[in-house]
């Protein structure tokens, strides 16, 4: 195939929609440091999130390191290491040790092993919706009041999904989502943290901006992680455009199911229960032995066809140069095993039909099981 394929291509609104957005700044010359279209944004995600408080940031990275400077944590705080690597950065860049909990096969933290890994440095529990997949938010919540410790999520892949009809930004004491270019909703680079706290939006608002209370008072030793006003032109662009682009990436998304289910070997995303999924990603796992491919030969064969997909989360945060000295993988084996095989497919709102077609055909074109469509509805 002669078209080049990437895992993910950036949504972006029609030229003169931003031109109409960003024209005031131009008049204004207030570009950045919490201006017009700053505020605008973040009253349009608190309707569209139906929270009380939305604090947007230059990037999600910065919005999770803020967000633990805001509630002061020290010690340790429990996560995964099946994430990108944000979540673990922010975690040790504010001087905190990450104590990393396995998965479920559902690749968020599995809440049955959280416990035995509670000591009395914890504060805090960080886990990551991952892929837009949802978190047993009811069965962390309930480890968290138990033993007293503060619940954030990574939730960078989830904007725009809502479980019982309630925004995913809702769990926890706060979420944290990423508006970089890649994801389903972007502000090029942007972030927010979600809270329902007054107190920290004013904390954060402070520590995104130097620390600065006054013109004469700085108490906090704050960062430059501010949102301008063009990134926060481009947010209210897209914002208007967020459903369709959902649903754009849903018809997609069950054109690779229609292709794809039933396959031997092949393990698809499931779709859960009372959740409005934004289909952020669309991983697979195979199994070499009953698939008769592995990841890495079909990872190949993509690649050789122009096709990039992307070893999505591999390998694991306590593989990396900089954790591994200091962690081991084995102790978080699931992880481990899921890293291993997984890839994640292109799904962008740009994509076609046709193109998943043809993805799913070089996927399959070694396939050696004869089974029909009709044989694998019945599955
Ligand atoms: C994208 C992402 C981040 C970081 O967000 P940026 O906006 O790129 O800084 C953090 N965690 C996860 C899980 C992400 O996917």
């Amino acid at each position: 195939m002669e078209k080049q394929i990437l895992v993910a291509r950036s949504s972006i609104p029609d030229i003169n929609e931003y031109m109409a957005e960003i024209e005031p700044i131009f008049e204004s010359a207030w570009l950045t440091n919490m201006g017009v279209k700053h505020k605008t944004l973040e009253k349009k995600l608190c309707e569209y999130c139906n929270v009380p408080y939305v604090s947007l940031i230059s990037n999600g990275h910065m919005a999770l390191e803020l967000i633990i400077q805001a509630y002061d944590l020290k010690g340790e705080i429990i996560t995964t290491p099946y994430t990108f690597v944000s979540t673990t950065h922010a975690i040790v860049r504010n001087g905190l040790t990450p104590v990393f909990c396995d998965i479920k096969d559902d690749y968020t933290i599995d809440p049955e092993k959280i416990e035995a890994l509670i000591t009395e440095k914890t504060t805090a529990i960080m886990p990551v919706h991952v892929y837009g997949t949802i978190c047993d938010v009811e069965a962390i919540d309930k480890i968290a009041k138990k033993y007293n410790l503060k619940v954030i999520y990574d939730a960078a892949h989830s904007f725009g999904e809502t479980k019982d009809k309630i925004s995913v930004a809702n769990f926890g004491d706060a979420s944290v989502f990423s508006f970089h270019a890649t994801k389903v909703f972007n502000t090029v680079e942007g972030g927010a943290v979600v809270c329902s706290d007054e107190k920290i939006w004013n904390k954060l608002y402070k520590l995104k901006n130097f620390g600065i209370e006054d013109e004469v008072i700085v108490d906090d030793v704050g960062t430059n992680a501010k949102m301008s006003e063009f990134h926060a032109a481009m947010g209210l662009c897209n914002l208007r455009h967020i459903d369709e682009e959902i649903n754009k990436r849903k018809i997609l998304a069950e054109k690779y199911y229609e292709n794809l289910i039933g396959i031997k070997g092949l393990k698809l995303k499931t779709n859960q229960l009372n959740v409005k999924s934004n289909y952020a990603y669309f991983p697979i796992i195979f199994d070499e032995n009953e698939f008769g491919s592995s990841r890495d030969e079909i990872y190949d064969r993509l690649k050789e066809n122009n096709i990039y997909a992307r070893k999505y989360f591999y390998p694991i945060i306590t593989e990396f140069d900089c954790y591994k000295d200091l962690y081991s993988s084995n102790k978080t084996p699931i992880a481990k095993e899921l890293s291993e095989m997984v890839l994640t497919l292109p799904l962008f709102s740009d994509l076609t039909l046709d193109d998943v077609d043809n993805i799913c055909k070089v996927i399959l074109k070694n396939y050696t099981h004869n089974i029909t469509m009709n044989e694998r509805n019945l599955l």
